[in-house]
């Protein structure tokens, strides 16, 4: 396309340089109408090269909601599942000898934490150049592991980067983002007005969702914020038609239910009574298994001396007592019936690329069932985001956002790890070679 254009922008060149008068105008102007048109749907162009209709071959298709169909082919338009056929034809994708199904949906990320150029955590208010580069390659990382869609919890960087993804600038996944989260800091949090005005004001500046932190240290760590202080913030989110993902242990945990808060995240120290109380009031809950806490121990050099972390490495010892505090909590919400436990890695510096471990140590660490763990990041995954109609599952209608792993993750979870194909909105960002 370029040579084309490139022939055809010399030729019309050499006819004006040759021609004067009214000709010679005219083609100008035809030469400025084509570089305006050359410019202005080149996005088009590009996105053009995604066939209207696509089709693939499969014989093991897990569809989000945990039920399998086998043999059958999916037929795609416009970026969306039309129906599984299995006589559609012709087929451009054979991913027969895989096992497919709904690309996977974090529901806790940090996307725009990396390491800094100076190899140390470049998180909280870093933000650069570097900063916003390595963000895009986050992005990049986390769609190739099989992650179509991410909730980032908030970041000045997550706006931009959403805004990329969604023009099909950058490759990602589908991103949705708290924009500025309210950091409890007791009385300084604010009053309950002003409280309902930061969160106006994320909806304002286009949150999807309202990140809120009502909880101090991991181990010991105090409510940060009153239940009134709560109230306010799940209640305007309510309001205004927002989801509240709340940073929770222990006593906040109860407090965000009473609020009204629609998501639990982390939540150690919740006794049994509280969890039964999520699931009676279908609030999500969001337990990690503890990688966060290992990706700290193991990167504590990167992690050291920078904001929210110990200034000496002696000080990350007491960290190793926590694994234990997660796996407690997971393997108790796996108890409570009808707990909806969604999917979320807390992916941050050191993790992005690696969500799917978090599938790996909630089946072995939780002894969740596979299938469980795969649908709390489809259809439930979507159900949390209020999404269902749109991602999830294989179903009519729903974004084409599929994926392929090399090996049967129903009885070898670490399949998980061997994404092998991955579409996102009916465009192939990965297909490895066979
Ligand atoms: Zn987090």
């Amino acid at each position: 396309m370029q040579t084309l254009w490139q022939d055809l922008c010399y030729g019309v060149c050499r006819l004006v340089k040759q021609r004067e008068g009214v000709f010679g105008q005219f083609m100008k102007t035809l030469s400025a109408i084509l570089l305006l048109w050359s410019v202005c749907t080149l996005p088009q162009r590009i996105s053009a090269q995604t066939p209207a209709r696509t089709v693939i071959a499969a014989n093991v298709v897990l569809d989000g909601k945990g039920g399998v169909l086998r043999n059958t082919r999916i037929v795609i338009e416009g970026g969306r599942i039309v129906a599984p056929d299995p006589k559609a034809g012709p087929v451009n994708y054979d991913l027969r000898g895989l096992t497919v199904m709904p690309g996977w949906i974090d529901a806790h990320v940090h996307i725009t934490w990396s390491f800094g150029k100076d190899g140390k955590n470049a998180s909280f208010g870093t933000e650069s150049p570097e900063t916003a580069y390595a963000a895009a390659a986050n992005a990049w990382a986390t769609l190739r592991a099989g992650f179509t869609t991410v909730q980032s919890v908030g970041s000045p960087l997550d706006l931009p980067l959403r805004e990329a993804i969604r023009q099909g600038v950058l490759p990602g996944p589908r991103l949705l983002t708290a924009v500025e989260a309210l950091v409890g800091r007791g009385e300084a949090s604010g009053t309950p007005e002003e409280i309902r005005v930061f969160i106006r004001k994320q909806k304002a500046a286009g949150a999807d969702v309202i990140k809120i932190m009502a909880s101090g240290g991991i181990r010991q760590g105090e409510k940060t914020l009153s239940q009134e202080q709560l109230n306010a913030a799940c209640g305007e989110a309510n309001k205004l038609g927002l989801r509240t993902l709340v940073h929770a242990y222990r006593d906040a945990v109860p407090a965000a239910l009473q609020a009204g808060c629609t998501q639990i995240e982390h939540g150690i120290g919740a006794t049994d009574e509280v969890l039964k109380s999520l699931a009676e009031k279908g609030v999500y809950f969001d337990p990690q298994t503890g990688g966060v806490i290992l990706n700290y121990l193991e990167n504590k050099e990167r992690f050291v001396g920078t904001l929210g972390f110990p200034a000496t490495l002696e000080g990350f010892a007491p960290m190793s007592e926590l694994p234990p505090l997660a796996h407690d909590i997971v393997r108790r919400a796996l108890q409570v019936p009808g707990l909806k436990i969604v999917f979320g890695s807390d992916a941050l510096a050191g993790m992005h690329g690696h969500n799917a471990e978090e599938f790996i140590q909630r089946v072995r660490i939780g002894g969740m069932a596979p299938m469980a763990a795969l649908v709390s990041a489809q259809s439930l995954g979507a159900e949390a985001l209020r999404m269902s109609d749109q991602i999830g599952a294989i179903a009519p209608g729903l974004q084409a956002d599929i994926i392929a792993l090399d090996g049967d993750p129903l009885k070898d979870i670490t399949a998980v790890r061997r994404v092998v194909f991955v579409m996102k909105g009916g465009v192939v960002y990965r297909h490895d070679a066979r």
